[in-house]
């Protein structure tokens, strides 16, 4: 996607140990309008799927999935990162490894809001190597609900992530894909 691509290369900054920086559109502030624009070419990419639910992970997941739910009109269920009184019920539990944190926490979504009949599309900010992704998966397949694809902002296409899920059969569709980055010059490469 052209103008995903031009924004990260305006205001992208490309940051030791392969983060790439979008906090000025994306990650902190958000822009919305290029949000919906994104959420049309979700829309676009898996209409042909019957999606009736999108799965997205706190907390930067969020904006891009509610937004891309008013074109599918379907509800987002985000997983929670962290118990809290809110939480009630019974729940799935999966693992995950940060990648920009370094540690593992556990993904949670009630099993109320997750059931077998639902066909989920994935949908994620980053695709690095692919450990949010897969526990977001395991969420769906514990509950014996279909995984219809995953959507993915910006996938880091130096890193396993998307290889690996592709290899598995799993429909992914980033809308750029770096291919490779420069921490020294900021330069920016994306996959034709
Ligand atoms: P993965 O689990 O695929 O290794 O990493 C994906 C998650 O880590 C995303 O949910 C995202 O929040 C975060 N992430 C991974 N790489 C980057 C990056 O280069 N920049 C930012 N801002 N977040 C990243």
């Amino acid at each position: 996607m052209r103008l995903l691509e031009e924004r990260i290369r305006k205001d992208g900054i490309v940051k030791p140990g392969n983060v790439l920086k979008v906090d000025s559109f994306l990650n902190h502030q958000m822009d919305v309008e290029l949000f919906g624009e994104m959420g049309k070419e979700f829309y676009r990419l898996f209409r042909d799927r019957k999606v009736n639910k999108i799965l997205t992970i706190e907390a930067s997941g969020i904006g891009i999935a509610c937004i891309a739910a008013q074109y599918f009109q379907v509800p987002v269920v985000f997983a929670k990162k962290s118990q809290s009184i809110n939480l009630d019920g019974e729940q799935y539990v999966a693992k995950v490894e940060s990648f920009t944190h370094k540690r593992v926490y556990d993904v949670i979504v009630a099993k109320k809001f997750l059931k077998e009949e639902d066909r989920v599309l994935i949908i994620d900010d980053f695709l690095a190597n692919g450990c949010a992704v897969a526990g977001l998966i395991d969420l769906v397949e514990a509950a014996g609900a279909a995984v219809e694809g995953v959507g993915i902002a910006v996938e880091k296409g130096f890193q396993d992530g998307g290889r690996l899920l592709r290899s598995k059969g799993i429909r992914v569709e980033s809308l750029a894909i770096v291919e490779s980055m420069d921490e020294r010059t900021g330069e920016i490469q994306f996959r034709s």
